[in-house]
């Protein structure tokens, strides 16, 4: 048996349904993020059926399998354009994120070429330091720049948090761009379609009761798959958070030390573990590794710990497991975002839906 992630889409229906609730009761209108799951039709359909309007991806190859497979729906290239890729970019996405009037250029020339009107989310840096202009003066010279521009619509303004620099999202930073998007509006004579206020850490503001008004858009994946307030790392109460479950097979079980036995360097892909001398255990290996997975699950047998893994061997503490676990069953994990974002990746992982 392949290990197999099993996709509880129901699950996820049901945390985009509370999301959506939330967000439009603040006047914020939502994008689904699919990246994490690179687009996997069942869940877009799921999202689509909760009543979510705009499917966000990174990746333009996800947008295009979204196309090529029925996916009706805005699609967003929530990434900054890569020159070499415009073709693309205005056959398969509906808008794109830019800060770059050369690269805005191409795109209308390419959406002239191809009889399409392609929109422009312009990016705002608050101080997060990833994509987007930070001068006012640059903004709006593109925003000037493309006044003459025909093949393209500005649509609007968005900004990115808790990326690179890991800067919260706060009603400060937020009202900055919502002023700043406030002369963009200046500049055109015409309201922006999205203010876009950056994605789960973003919701977590909501919850506070934290949002600036003006802000009219959100970028949302975290919290839909897991439940999560990603800027308190806390689950929120009444959201499912096991919509993705990992299951692999056990093909060792063995009592061994618990602390490694030898002279000691580097392991497996460059890390240098701790051992925590717990005298003997018994340990069970899985066989999925960090090709497919990161170690943010947690066993769904209780009593099991997750001790490592390397890229093809997951060890589990199966000492004080509830169950007498054999070779040849089966175990199961509940992921977080990157053992799940990789799971999807994997082409040695296999997907099951189950709805219930
Ligand atoms: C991934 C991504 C998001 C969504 O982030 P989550 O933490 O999953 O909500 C939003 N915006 C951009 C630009 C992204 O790359």
């Amino acid at each position: 048996m392949r290990a197999t992630v099993n996709i509880n889409t129901d699950k996820i229906k049901y945390n985009a349904a509370i999301i959506l609730k939330t967000c439009h009761d603040v006047g914020i209108d939502v994008a689904a993020v699919t990246k994490m799951h690179s687009a996997d039709i069942n869940i877009c359909s799921a999202l689509l059926e909760s009543g979510v309007k705009y499917l966000a991806d990174s990746r333009i190859e996800n947008i295009a399998y979204m196309s090529e497979n029925g996916i009706d729906a805005e699609k967003w290239l929530m990434r900054i354009v890569a020159p070499s890729i415009v073709p693309d970019v205005v056959k398969y996405a509906d808008m794109s994120f830019n800060s770059d009037i050369s690269t805005i250029r191409l795109l209308n020339d390419e959406a002239n070429r191809q009889g399409k009107k392609h929109k422009i989310m312009l990016m705002w840096d608050l101080g997060d330091l990833r994509e987007g202009y930070f001068e006012t003066a640059h903004l709006l010279s593109c925003v000037r720049d493309m006044k003459d521009l025909d093949g393209v619509e500005l649509s609007g303004l968005g900004t990115n948090l808790s990326c690179y620099g890991g800067v919260k999202p706060t009603r400060t930073n937020l009202t900055r761009l919502v002023e700043v998007a406030s002369m963009i509006e200046n500049e055109t004579g015409r309201k922006l379609d999205h203010i876009s206020g950056g994605n789960s850490t973003s919701y977590s503001l909501i919850l506070e009761g934290n949002m600036p008004e003006g802000i009219t858009n959100l970028r949302i994946g975290d919290s839909f798959y897991f439940g999560r307030d990603v800027k308190k790392r806390e689950y929120i109460p009444g959201m499912k958070n096991d919509c993705f479950i990992l299951e692999g097979e056990v093909v060792e079980v063995k009592i061994k030390p618990s602390v490694p036995i030898g002279e000691r360097g580097y392991a497996a892909l460059n890390s240098l573990p701790e051992f925590e001398d717990r005298g003997m255990i018994k340990r069970a290996i899985i066989s999925v590794g960090k090709q497919d997975i990161d170690l943010d699950m947690t066993p769904i047998d209780e009593g099991a710990l997750i001790l490592g893994a390397s890229s093809d061997h997951l060890l589990v503490d199966v000492t004080d497991c509830t169950r007498d676990i054999k070779v040849g069953d089966k175990m199961q994990f509940n992921m977080l975002y990157t053992a799940t974002m990789r799971s999807f990746t994997s082409k040695y992982i296999d997907k099951r839906y189950i709805n219930e």
